[in-house]
């Protein structure tokens, strides 16, 4: 990871940074401080009917595997009960970590944040509302386990809404399908699992959390799919509505383009450029032709602001291929990131260590 949380930065230590927030920690008894082999991340917005039902259905099926667990909750601003009930679930069992957020900046941040603080080498993300079953995870885990790098759930039977979610979302996953070129099911599915290496990286905005499947097989990932449980939400709302398939559309939109181009921004709007140069010469070539052979006048066509327009947007979009090469110069230089991925070195140094 690039940027420096507070923590991690050398001038806070030195207190030339003054956090806007005081923020709480609190380590309960029985912390072991060894790292767990499993991390369940779960945001959770308002959701108090569920988060202790959630918490023991989450025992069970995590008990059951016999691995080492951690859950990490981030609480993404509730305004009620649930971060004092995960505070009583905390302090009763230090497995169960809890992030609360000082507001509400939307469940993929929560996302980030969880995996953020998550130490195991298997990343669960999942809903806090049930509607995912924690009894899957086993099954994602035993796919993991034949070597894929990722699994994603699949809503088979999913208990939506028809017209608001399950429709739209069909339409959008297809959508995401063809242009990503990666075939899954069900982009949307909140229960996957991940290997940590696939997705500690991974920096996420807007709705792109569905899109990790996508970008870890654009990095050579090895992902897989497979049918999971749905259940209708018992308690509490939903939080979205029809405008999240808008959101999820545009934010594919970005992901195609910053992963197809993100290294030579200038192909995109160059060559944009230089049709509209090549159109621009086109109907120029035509109106002079207009004019000698046919002796019509420049003004009686409007060819000549056709030429002018196009010009000066052959010119512009260059000029802001060129510019977004210099800032995806400089958002690689100075995170550091570099433009391949190397799978496996053998007697070489890591550069990156
Ligand atoms: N969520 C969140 N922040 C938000 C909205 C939702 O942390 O701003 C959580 C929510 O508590 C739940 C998950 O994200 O655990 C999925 O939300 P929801 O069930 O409302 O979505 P749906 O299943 O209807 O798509
Ligand atoms: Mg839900």
């Amino acid at each position: 990871m690039n940027t420096l949380s507070p923590v991690q930065n050398p001038a806070n230590q030195a207190g030339a940074y003054n956090a806007p927030q005081a923020r709480r920690v609190e380590q309960y008894a029985g912390q072991t401080g060894a790292t767990p082999e499993i991390s369940v991340v779960i945001p959770v917005f308002n959701e108090e009917d569920n988060v202790e039902l959630l918490y023991s259905k989450l025992v069970s099926a995590l008990t059951e595997l016999g691995r080492s667990w951690e859950a990490i909750l981030v609480d993404d601003g509730s305004k009620d009960k649930s971060f004092k009930k995960l505070e009583a679930i905390a302090s009763g069992d230090s497995r169960i970590k809890v992030v609360r957020f000082v507001k509400n900046f939307g469940q993929t941040a929560a996302l980030a944040a969880g995996i953020d603080h998550a130490s195991g080498d298997v990343i669960i993300p999942m809903d806090a509302d049930l509607q995912n079953d924690p009894a899957d995870i086993k099954r994602l885990l035993a796919k993991l386990d034949e070597g894929f790098d990722v699994v994603s759930g699949w809503r088979k039977e999913r208990k939506d809404e028809l017209f608001l979610r399950l429709i739209p979302s069909w339409i959008a996953n297809k959508i995401i399908s063809v242009i990503s070129g990666v075939r899954l099911h069900d982009y949307g599915c909140s229960l996957k699992a991940y290997r940590k290496e696939v997705i500690k990286d991974v920096r996420l905005y807007g709705e792109m959390h569905r899109f990790v499947p996508i970008y870890a097989t654009w990095l050579g990932a090895a992902v897989a799919e497979i049918p999971v449980d749905h259940h209708a939400r018992q308690f509490g709302q939903s939080k979205y509505g029809i405008s999240r398939t808008f959101k999820v559309v545009l934010d594919l939109m970005t992901v195609k383009f910053m992963s197809t181009y993100l290294t030579k921004p200038i192909y995109v709007f160059g060559t944009a450029g230089l049709w509209s140069m090549v159109m621009a010469m086109a109907a120029f070539v035509w109106m002079v032709v207009l004019k000698l052979c046919y002796h019509t006048s420049f003004i009686e066509t409007p060819l000549p602001v056709l030429v002018a327009v196009l010009f000066v947007m052959g010119m512009q979009l260059i000029f802001m291929g060129l510019q977004s090469e210099i800032l995806m110069r400089t958002y690689h230089e100075s995170q550091g990131k570099r433009i391949y991925r190397v799978k496996t070195l053998l007697n070489v140094q890591d550069q990156n260590q």
